[in-house]
Protein backbone atom coordinates (compact mmCIF):
# COMPACT_ATOMS: atom_id res chain seq x y z
CA UNK A 1 0.00 0.00 0.00
CA UNK A 2 2.88 2.56 1.00
CA UNK A 3 5.04 1.52 -2.05
CA UNK A 4 5.17 4.40 -4.57
CA UNK A 5 6.63 4.77 -8.46
CA UNK A 6 7.55 7.59 -9.51
CA UNK A 7 6.75 8.23 -13.16
CA UNK A 8 8.03 11.60 -13.14
CA UNK A 9 6.98 15.11 -13.59
CA UNK A 10 4.22 16.97 -15.80
CA UNK A 11 5.25 20.61 -15.29
CA UNK A 12 5.09 20.86 -11.26
CA UNK A 13 2.64 17.80 -10.73
CA UNK A 14 4.49 14.52 -9.82
CA UNK A 15 3.19 11.67 -10.74
CA UNK A 16 3.42 8.59 -9.08
CA UNK A 17 1.88 4.65 -9.16
CA UNK A 18 1.02 2.35 -6.86
CA UNK A 19 1.57 -0.87 -7.62
CA UNK A 20 -2.04 -1.59 -8.00
CA UNK A 21 -1.90 0.10 -11.02
CA UNK A 22 0.54 -2.36 -12.34
CA UNK A 23 -2.79 -5.05 -11.58
CA UNK A 24 -5.19 -2.23 -13.17
CA UNK A 25 -3.15 -2.46 -16.61
CA UNK A 26 -3.10 -6.03 -16.84
CA UNK A 27 -6.73 -6.61 -15.91
CA UNK A 28 -7.93 -3.56 -18.54
CA UNK A 29 -5.55 -4.60 -21.58
CA UNK A 30 -7.29 -8.59 -21.76
CA UNK A 31 -10.92 -6.35 -21.40
CA UNK A 32 -10.23 -4.21 -24.14
CA UNK A 33 -8.72 -6.64 -26.52
CA UNK A 34 -11.68 -8.64 -25.85
CA UNK A 35 -13.87 -6.03 -27.09
CA UNK A 36 -12.10 -5.48 -30.09
CA UNK A 37 -12.18 -8.90 -31.22
CA UNK A 38 -15.75 -9.09 -30.19
CA UNK A 39 -17.41 -5.76 -30.60
CA UNK A 40 -15.40 -3.97 -33.08
CA UNK A 41 -14.62 -7.32 -34.91
CA UNK A 42 -10.66 -6.76 -35.20
CA UNK A 43 -8.33 -9.51 -36.22
CA UNK A 44 -6.40 -11.64 -32.92
CA UNK A 45 -3.22 -9.41 -33.52
CA UNK A 46 -4.86 -6.14 -34.20
CA UNK A 47 -7.35 -6.79 -31.40
CA UNK A 48 -3.99 -6.98 -29.25
CA UNK A 49 -2.76 -4.08 -30.42
CA UNK A 50 -6.25 -1.68 -30.14
CA UNK A 51 -6.62 -3.63 -26.20
CA UNK A 52 -2.94 -2.09 -25.37
CA UNK A 53 -3.04 1.35 -27.02
CA UNK A 54 -7.03 1.46 -25.41
CA UNK A 55 -5.51 0.91 -22.03
CA UNK A 56 -2.36 3.30 -22.39
CA UNK A 57 -5.44 5.87 -23.25
CA UNK A 58 -6.85 4.62 -20.08
CA UNK A 59 -4.34 6.08 -18.14
CA UNK A 60 -3.53 9.20 -20.35
CA UNK A 61 -7.49 9.96 -19.76
CA UNK A 62 -7.05 9.36 -16.06
CA UNK A 63 -3.44 11.78 -16.15
CA UNK A 64 -5.63 14.32 -18.25
CA UNK A 65 -8.41 14.49 -15.77
CA UNK A 66 -6.14 15.03 -13.08
CA UNK A 67 -4.76 18.12 -15.04
CA UNK A 68 -7.74 19.50 -15.34
CA UNK A 69 -7.82 19.37 -11.87
CA UNK A 70 -4.46 20.70 -11.38
CA UNK A 71 -5.50 23.69 -13.74
CA UNK A 72 -8.26 24.81 -11.90
CA UNK A 73 -6.25 24.25 -8.42
CA UNK A 74 -3.57 26.54 -9.86
CA UNK A 75 -6.38 29.01 -10.70
CA UNK A 76 -7.63 28.86 -7.25
CA UNK A 77 -4.41 30.15 -5.93
CA UNK A 78 -4.26 26.59 -4.21
CA UNK A 79 -2.64 24.28 -6.73
CA UNK A 80 -2.37 20.24 -6.45
CA UNK A 81 0.78 18.39 -5.93
CA UNK A 82 0.87 15.70 -7.48
CA UNK A 83 -1.66 12.34 -9.10
CA UNK A 84 -1.23 9.42 -7.67
CA UNK A 85 -2.28 6.46 -9.99
CA UNK A 86 -3.23 2.97 -8.29
CA UNK A 87 -5.53 -0.31 -9.39
CA UNK A 88 -7.24 1.73 -12.95
CA UNK A 89 -7.90 5.34 -11.32
CA UNK A 90 -6.03 7.75 -10.02
CA UNK A 91 -6.10 10.66 -6.90
CA UNK A 92 -5.12 14.23 -6.79
CA UNK A 93 -2.83 14.90 -4.51
CA UNK A 94 -2.90 18.58 -2.54
CA UNK A 95 -0.32 19.48 0.05
CA UNK A 96 -0.99 18.45 3.45
CA UNK A 97 -0.15 21.82 5.29
CA UNK A 98 -3.28 23.61 2.95
CA UNK A 99 -5.07 25.88 5.68
CA UNK A 100 -9.20 25.33 5.86
CA UNK A 101 -10.53 26.62 2.15
CA UNK A 102 -13.71 27.77 1.32
CA UNK A 103 -16.18 25.69 0.03
CA UNK A 104 -16.25 27.26 -3.72
CA UNK A 105 -12.44 26.81 -3.56
CA UNK A 106 -12.55 22.71 -3.36
CA UNK A 107 -16.01 22.98 -5.60
CA UNK A 108 -13.61 24.75 -8.59
CA UNK A 109 -10.99 22.55 -8.08
CA UNK A 110 -13.33 19.25 -8.32
CA UNK A 111 -14.99 20.36 -10.87
CA UNK A 112 -11.94 20.71 -13.07
CA UNK A 113 -11.35 17.04 -13.87
CA UNK A 114 -14.38 16.46 -15.51
CA UNK A 115 -14.61 19.86 -17.24
CA UNK A 116 -11.18 18.57 -19.08
CA UNK A 117 -12.72 15.16 -19.39
CA UNK A 118 -16.14 16.18 -20.99
CA UNK A 119 -13.63 18.00 -23.94
CA UNK A 120 -11.75 14.83 -24.04
CA UNK A 121 -14.53 12.44 -25.01
CA UNK A 122 -15.76 15.35 -27.46
CA UNK A 123 -12.00 14.85 -29.49
CA UNK A 124 -12.59 10.96 -29.21
CA UNK A 125 -15.62 11.55 -30.62
CA UNK A 126 -14.83 13.01 -33.30
CA UNK A 127 -11.90 11.17 -33.78
CA UNK A 128 -14.01 8.39 -34.12
CA UNK A 129 -16.20 9.30 -36.68
CA UNK A 130 -13.35 10.30 -38.69
CA UNK A 131 -11.80 7.12 -38.48
CA UNK A 132 -14.99 5.08 -38.80
CA UNK A 133 -14.61 5.14 -42.92
CA UNK A 134 -11.09 4.41 -43.24
CA UNK A 135 -10.15 2.03 -39.88
CA UNK A 136 -11.90 -0.36 -37.58
CA UNK A 137 -8.74 0.17 -35.11
CA UNK A 138 -9.04 4.05 -35.12
CA UNK A 139 -12.67 3.99 -34.82
CA UNK A 140 -12.30 1.62 -31.85
CA UNK A 141 -9.79 3.87 -29.96
CA UNK A 142 -11.54 6.95 -30.46
CA UNK A 143 -15.25 5.92 -29.35
CA UNK A 144 -13.88 3.81 -26.68
CA UNK A 145 -11.83 7.33 -25.72
CA UNK A 146 -15.29 9.27 -26.14
CA UNK A 147 -16.91 6.56 -23.80
CA UNK A 148 -14.56 6.45 -21.50
CA UNK A 149 -14.36 10.30 -21.22
CA UNK A 150 -17.91 10.86 -20.71
CA UNK A 151 -19.13 8.01 -18.69
CA UNK A 152 -16.04 6.98 -16.47
CA UNK A 153 -14.32 10.49 -16.35
CA UNK A 154 -16.96 13.01 -16.81
CA UNK A 155 -20.39 11.25 -15.54
CA UNK A 156 -19.06 8.88 -13.74
CA UNK A 157 -16.44 11.06 -11.86
CA UNK A 158 -19.99 12.39 -9.90
CA UNK A 159 -20.96 8.79 -8.64
CA UNK A 160 -20.09 8.45 -4.90
CA UNK A 161 -17.90 5.68 -4.69
CA UNK A 162 -18.11 3.60 -1.37
CA UNK A 163 -14.04 3.32 -1.43
CA UNK A 164 -13.03 6.47 -2.11
CA UNK A 165 -13.48 10.19 -2.33
CA UNK A 166 -14.90 10.94 -5.75
CA UNK A 167 -15.32 14.61 -6.92
CA UNK A 168 -19.45 14.26 -6.30
CA UNK A 169 -18.33 13.47 -3.14
CA UNK A 170 -16.25 16.80 -2.62
CA UNK A 171 -18.84 18.78 -4.82
CA UNK A 172 -21.75 17.61 -2.39
CA UNK A 173 -20.30 18.32 1.08
CA UNK A 174 -18.84 21.68 0.31
CA UNK A 175 -21.96 22.74 -1.31
CA UNK A 176 -23.97 21.10 1.43
CA UNK A 177 -21.32 23.06 4.20
CA UNK A 178 -22.05 26.48 1.87
CA UNK A 179 -25.48 26.20 1.93
CA UNK A 180 -25.47 25.86 5.68
CA UNK A 181 -22.85 29.13 5.81
CA UNK A 182 -25.79 30.93 3.78
CA UNK A 183 -28.65 30.15 6.09
CA UNK A 184 -27.06 30.98 9.33
CA UNK A 185 -25.68 34.44 6.99
CA UNK A 186 -29.76 34.35 6.16
CA UNK A 187 -30.54 34.02 9.76
ZN1 LIG B 1 -11.61 14.00 -10.58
Amino acid sequence: MTAKYSLGKIGKLKITAAPSAIGGFILLWPVFSLLGLKVFRLRPRQALTGGLLATVFHFLSEIWHQMGHARAAEQTGYPMDGVHLWSVLGTSIYPTNEPELPPEIHVERALGGPRSSAMLALAGGMFALVMRAFSPLGFMLGLLLALENLLVFTLGAFFPLPFMETDGTTIKRYRDTHRKRMVIIQE
